[in-house]
């Protein structure tokens, strides 16, 4: 059986360096190429094109910025490479161009806002107390370094708990905030998201479920960078046995 050829964009960042192991580590995969900005050399290339050009890829896993993730996305899908897409911040737009792209080329295509296994059932988890609840509000704790907010994950979070229920602000008095965000962003169903950034979390989400006498909270917490990788490697071998466009890890479980 031959290996499946994957590069890893981002390879110098945080979530790059984790999948690089991840991939080396993993006896069906062969690590073929390494795209970063920085640390460029020693089998790493400043863009996709460069990569292309020194080897095949089949399979191409980016941990970049909002600002890179749609025009590497597109590159992938225009040359015949399953892109696997873990960085956060494409637009419900952005992702429907990319799901039209994918159909369009025949290229299968992955975006997980999240890759923990954890992550994923407390998402699920929240969309079923959803039915049983007209008030809730999300709380997202990540470290300080990251450049989107809210995260993706919170997002879907609130995305799903929205086909349960349209409004869980019920029964709210009306509000005067008196220092501007206190209450934090207004999301789907009135889904109220407080994001907060600190150096000590990697990334944490806390949905609050409220009712007359009662409060549920379902809370996951990332305690290191290898918790994403078991979804990783599970989506890059998805897309080279199914043909087709998938949002969010939860779909290939
Ligand atoms: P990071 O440490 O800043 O790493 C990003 C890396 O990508 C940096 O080395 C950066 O280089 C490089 N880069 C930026 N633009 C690029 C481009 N066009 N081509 C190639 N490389 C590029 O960030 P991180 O903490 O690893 O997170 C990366 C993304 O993944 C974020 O969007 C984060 O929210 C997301 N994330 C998703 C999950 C999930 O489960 N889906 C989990 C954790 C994080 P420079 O420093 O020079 O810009």
């Amino acid at each position: 059986m031959s290996l499946i050829k994957v590069a890893v964009c981002g390879s110098c960042g945080r979530m790059g360096q984790e999948v690089v192991k991840a991939v080396v580590m993993d006896k069906e995969l062969e690590l073929v190429a390494k795209i970063d900005l920085i640390c460029i050399g020693e089998g790493t290339f400043d863009s996709i094109e460069k990569a292309l050009k020194a080897t095949p890829i089949d399979v191409l896993v980016d941990f970049t910025q909002p600002a890179a993730i749609f025009e590497n996305a597109k590159y992938c899908l225009n040359h015949g490479i399953r892109p696997i897409i873990g960085t956060t911040g494409l637009s419900e737009i952005q992702i429907d161009e990319l799901r039209n792209l994918s159909a369009k080329n025949n290229v299968p295509c992955l975006i997980a806002p999240n890759f923990t296994t954890g992550a994923v059932l407390m998402m699920m988890f929240a969309k079923q107390a959803a039915k049983f609840f007209d008030n809730a509000e999300i709380i997202e704790l990540h470290h300080n370094q990251k450049k989107d907010a809210p995260s993706g994950t919170a997002i879907k979070t609130a995305q799903l708990m929205a086909e349960e229920n349209e409004s869980f602000a019920k029964g709210n008095c009306e509000e005067v905030e008196l220092i501007e965000g206190s209450r934090g962003g207004k999301s789907y169903s009135d889904i109220q998201i407080h994001s907060v950034r600190m150096p000590g979390y990697i990334a944490s989400q806390e949905v609050i479920f409220g009712a007359a006498g009662q409060v549920l909270k379902i809370r996951h917490d990332s305690m290191d960078r290898t918790c994403y990788m078991k979804g990783v490697l599970m989506a890059i071998k998805h897309v080279m046995e199914n043909d087709e466009f998938v949002y969010g890890l939860e779909n290939i479980l």
